[in-house]
């Protein structure tokens, strides 16, 4: 895309969205000068899905100046893509699981970090593939809780991605339900702070419905070829 263009994008998303609303920029497939784009015209945090394009396009930024923006992991992560997604990232969006929790504990040990987490949520339960069903999420944050090296920040979920954006209320309700059903609980060493939902086509009602960081990718850099 021509950087006139993502500057007008950038700027009109950023302008519609409220300041207590964090955009972050679902980078997949973009090359490294669009993301540099993003980020001059006001980005502050850029996600991917996968490790490998994460790591590739840090290093093609890194030397242009390092930490400008958030890193947010937004795909499922693979346990033996652990230790360079805990290096490389500020906030993993996307823990499911006892195990991949596990993993990221362990990596974040290492090396000395603790990493903020959201926990995905399968709110569309069968028709998504990723997240913890809506039935295991508190059992899996009582446990992850008490991972010394990472702090829960709140709740994630994807939602239908195509069809009619008001369809998808009923999962950002459900999403929005379990995130206050939480904050109430208290758990220690938990904090329901950030819920993350909402893409190019459902953001609107997503923030309508709770959302406080929306993740938005063809409406800032246009279509993608190859997803
Ligand atoms: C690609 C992606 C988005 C953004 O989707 P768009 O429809 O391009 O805005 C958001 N979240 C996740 C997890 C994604 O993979």
């Amino acid at each position: 895309m021509e950087e006139k263009d993502l500057e007008q994008r950038v700027q009109t998303v950023l302008t519609e969205i409220p300041p207590h609303v964090l955009l972050v920029a679902a980078a997949k497939t973009r090359t490294s000068a669009e993301v540099k784009t993003a980020i001059t015209h006001g980005i502050t945090a850029i996600g991917y899905n996968y490790v490998q394009e994460a790591e590739t396009i840090h290093q093609a930024l890194e030397e242009w100046g390092p930490n400008r923006v958030q890193w947010h992991c937004i795909g499922h992560l693979q346990r033996n893509k652990a230790k360079k997604a805990v290096e490389l990232f500020d906030m993993i969006e996307t823990i499911d699981s006892v195990r991949i929790a596990e993993a990221v504990d362990n990596r974040c040990a290492v090396i000395g970090k603790v990493m903020p987490v959201l926990i995905e949520i399968n709110s569309g339960r069968e028709s998504n593939k990723t997240g913890v069903s809506p039935d295991e999420v508190r059992s899996l944050v009582r446990y992850v809780a008490e991972l010394p090296h990472i702090r829960i920040k709140g709740l994630m979920t994807m939602g239908p991605r195509f069809g009619d954006p008001e369809e998808a209320r009923p999962y950002f309700r459900l999403t929005k339900k379990l995130f206050d059903e939480l904050a109430a609980e208290k758990t220690s060493r938990t904090e329901m702070r950030y819920l993350s939902m909402g893409m190019s086509n459902s953001y609107v009602q997503a923030i309508d419905e709770g959302a406080n960081i929306v993740r938005i990718g063809t409406k800032l850099f246009g279509d993608r070829c190859n997803t």
